[in-house]
């Protein structure tokens, strides 16, 4: 998975395209990430006693990361990420492929 928690990223598609959050939870299996405050759906909750009273929330719904940008928190702009191997090839440092910053 290129995005990770606490991502910075912009919404490319569907009804919150254009929006700007941040990622909350990531689903690896799913490659779908659950974001802050977007991707909202209405949920309605049955009164379940004394102090709940029941209503309608909003829940987030994860969303597919291929309708997500990652904005590069360096040059604040949205990018692809890139990847640099260490010497030994063992670990791989994102990096943004505009400003080419490790991010
Ligand atoms: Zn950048």
């Amino acid at each position: 998975m290129k995005i990770k928690k606490g991502d910075k990223v912009v919404i490319t598609r569907g009804k919150d395209k254009g929006k700007k959050t941040s990622v909350e939870k990531v689903f690896p299996g799913e490659a779908k990430v659950l974001l802050t405050g977007a991707n909202l759906f209405k949920k309605h909750l049955k009164p379940r006693g004394e102090g709940k009273p029941g209503g309608i929330i909003d829940v987030g719904r994860p969303l597919s990361v291929s309708s997500l940008a990652l904005i590069c928190p360096k040059c604040n702009q949205p990018t692809r990420i890139g990847y640099l191997l260490s010497k030994n090839n063992k670990e791989k440092t994102r990096i943004c492929r505009k400003c080419k910053n490790q991010i």
